[in-house]
């Protein structure tokens, strides 16, 4: 008898959620902790990913004119102090050189927590007229923030992303363009992520340093936590007015442009992990799951064998449009495997043993529901193709679901304080736009100001602290 090798089991999310997130992306390969505090590694799993995730995106951006370039890594610490709030917000997480080729330098660098230093300088230099404008650019890279402890994916010293940053002659413009952005974030986070989320405005004291408006879409977590899943800012002019960037305008006069920039990280993954993935398990939406469709061959003796792996290589063939692997490996058992697959989250499995060929079908079995069904073998990709769009549709639905299901409208401070002392999630609450009475709620229950709705409707109602008018409602969260 074939020796059964032992599998350690997963902890699971029901009993555990934050154990659990951790020991998924491990046991799954997506990643592991580096020797260096603060960083991780991306493994082959993981990457792929984020590989599916440029994809997608990159092609949104071109398809909107934005071009791909590349800045350096380092920025001058000069270029950072130009714009006060700014540098006030990233000082506390930067990593400074300050030795070079053996030498003390001169002028410290900084390696780049977000770029648009080092490309307004630059931008300064290059635009000089109306014919100039609009200039669109997206750079893909790491950037570094400093942290003292890692959580895989969410809070790492260097992570992944990509940086678009716009200028335009006139603030409609620039409008537009931060629109575009955030509207395919949530394109993405919604019709490939599976994940819903709610897209809004940020309060003055949540926005990005340096940003008159940021834009965000807020995930809600299995454990009633927000996640951040993108940003996109409305500059303004004040990076062009520290930066001297100015243009002469279509009537000969001197202006000043407007600028956007907008962000989406490897952040994303993290939550791609927590909503969908259950006790077994991660669950990736077959539009980024690197392998959508996993062929298990059920082994049983030499020459059966053979017209086993045959037929999965045939079967492969014949659904050439999917992203498909066969696990061909002998060495584990075909319960293992079953084990291993539904662990990495692929969408959908196939099972071939010796009944199925002689039947001339396949047996599928759906990751999500875990139901299974029969499908012939050669005509199988109109149906796999079907399960897989409602394996997509089904994830969005769910997280639809959840989040409707914890989204509280709370009028009362009372209720806002038990429910961030319950189940938390998104609390719906009126507030007086004083930065005060938001840092008081952030004090005393942990929640902080996540953002107004962009559909949010002017209402008349009491702030939720101070009960002064109020006359719209954000939503608020504790956050990662
Ligand atoms: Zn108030």
């Amino acid at each position: 008898m074939k020796k059964e090798f032992e599998k350690e089991q997963l902890i699971k999310k029901s009993e555990n959620f934050s154990e659990w997130y951790t020991d998924v992306i491990l046991k799954a390969g997506l990643a592991d902790y580096a020797p260096v505090k603060g960083c991780m590694v991306f493994k082959p799993y993981g990457y792929a990913i984020w590989e599916n995730v440029q994809k997608i995106l990159d092609e949104q951006i071109k398809k909107a004119g934005v071009k791909n370039t590349y800045f350096p890594i380092f920025i001058p610490e000069k270029f950072l102090k130009r714009e006060k709030e700014h540098i006030k917000g990233f000082s506390p997480e930067l990593a400074v050189v300050t030795m070079g080729g053996g030498k003390e330098l001169k002028e410290k660098l900084v390696l780049r927590p977000t770029s648009e230093t080092i490309i307004y300088e630059m931008f300064a230099k290059w635009i000089k007229s109306w014919r100039d404008l609009p200039l669109l650019i997206n750079q893909w890279s790491n950037v570094v923030r400093w942290e003292k402890r890692t959580f895989l994916f969410l809070r790492t010293t260097e992570f992944l992303w990509q940086e678009g940053h716009t200028v335009h002659e006139t603030h409609g413009e620039s409008m537009k363009e931060v629109k575009r952005a955030l509207n395919n974030y949530v394109e993405l986070y919604q019709n490939f992520f599976a994940i819903d989320g709610i897209y809004g405005q940020k309060s003055e004291s949540e926005k990005f340093p340096g940003a008159a408006v940021t834009y965000t879409y807020e995930m809600l977590m299995p454990d009633g936590k927000a996640l951040q899943g993108c940003t996109a800012h409305d500059l303004g002019q004040n990076f062009a007015k520290v930066f001297n960037i100015k243009f002469l305008g279509r009537d000969g006069k001197e202006k000043i442009p407007w600028q956007t920039s907008w962000g989406l990280s490897t952040r994303s993954i993290g939550a791609l992990v927590m909503v969908h993935g259950d006790d077994l398990g991660l669950i990736i939406p077959p539009r980024l799951a690197p392998t959508q469709v996993i062929i298990i061959p059920i082994f049983q003796g030499k020459r059966g064998d053979e017209i086993l792996e045959k037929n999965s290589e045939k079967l492969k063939n014949i659904l050439k449009d999917f992203r498909v692997e066969i696990d061909l490996r002998k060495e584990y058992s075909v319960g293992w495997k079953f084990n291993d697959w539904e662990l990495k989250g692929v969408p959908l499995r196939i099972e071939i043993g010796p009944q199925e060929i002689k039947e001339k079908k396949i047996t599928l079995v759906r990751r999500d529901t875990g139901e299974r069904s029969l499908a012939p073998f050669n005509s199988s990709a109109s149906k796999i193709k079907k399960i897989l769009d409602s394996i997509q549709k089904n994830l969005f639905l769910k997280s639809r679901q959840y989040l409707k299901e914890n989204t509280t409208e709370v009028f009362e401070y009372n209720h806002f304080k038990d429910t961030m002392k319950g189940n938390r999630g998104f609390l719906k609450a009126f507030w007086c736009e004083n930065p005060k009475c938001e840092a008081k709620i952030k004090e005393e229950t942990k929640a902080t100001n996540r953002s107004l709705p962009l559909d949010a409707p002017e209402e008349a109602g009491k702030c939720i602290y101070c009960g002064k008018p109020a006359r719209q409602r954000w939503i608020f969260a504790q956050a990662y």
